[in-house]
């Protein structure tokens, strides 16, 4: 399903993560879905689209989870795709993963997808390196699971952080935000600062302890 001009979105199966595609040309994703997924669904889908997935240049993953990298190996083997995850969670996941991962990303960080930069924002509290991606000029968040259009990542696993969570998600209400494309569930297009807020305002009612 095309979002904007320059995005698509897959929307995730069974657990799997929401993937976007970024694009015309050479093409990024932004997260892979369960392993197997790749292989099964996702190119087909990708063709469907009226793209080449061989032309996959870039893979930024938004945090570590199974749900989120799972398609990692699959689209590497696939098209040799750079692989991109915030600087914490690449040492883990090169260890635990299998995979090499070619940009270590850190806060502030600019990266182009499609014809758009986007600016790395380190939103850890879900994880500890869960990361959004911000372009201002469209206004387009890519959020991961750090906020969701109604709701808010988990924290009750490990690595999860309510308390860096709330300061993560108040970050986010700074920005102007128009399309947000979250890593679950269904995106939000237009006046998303909307959705940010009220997401803001349920993390905060929760009690520390969460
Ligand atoms: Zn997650």
């Amino acid at each position: 399903m095309e979002i904007i001009d320059q995005i698509a979105m897959i929307p995730g199966r069974s657990w799997g993560s929401n993937v976007y595609v970024v694009g015309k040309g050479e093409l990024a994703l932004v997260d892979s879905g369960l392993t197997g997924d790749f292989r099964s669904h996702f190119i087909k889908d990708i063709e469907s689209l009226g793209l080449d997935p061989l032309n996959i240049k870039k893979l930024v993953i938004t945090h570590f989870h199974p749900d989120h990298i799972g398609g990692v190996l699959e689209v590497v083997d696939f098209c040799a795709a750079e692989v991109m995850i915030h600087e914490i969670e690449a040492a883990y996941i090169e260890k635990k993963a299998g995979f090499n991962v070619q940009v270590k990303l850190k806060d502030g960080d600019i990266i182009p997808l499609g014809n758009m930069n986007f600016k790395v924002i380190h939103t850890p509290g879900h994880s500890p390196g869960s990361i959004c991606l911000y372009n201002a000029e469209k206004k387009i968040l890519f959020s991961g699971d750090t906020i969701f259009a109604y709701g808010v990542g988990r924290t009750d696993i490990p690595g999860g952080d309510i308390i860096e969570l709330k300061k993560s998600i108040k970050k986010l209400t700074e920005l102007d935000v128009e399309i947000l494309l979250p890593g679950h569930d269904v995106p939000v297009i237009g006046n998303a600062n909307e959705n940010i807020k009220l997401d803001y305002s349920f993390v905060e009612s929760l009690s520390n302890d969460y």
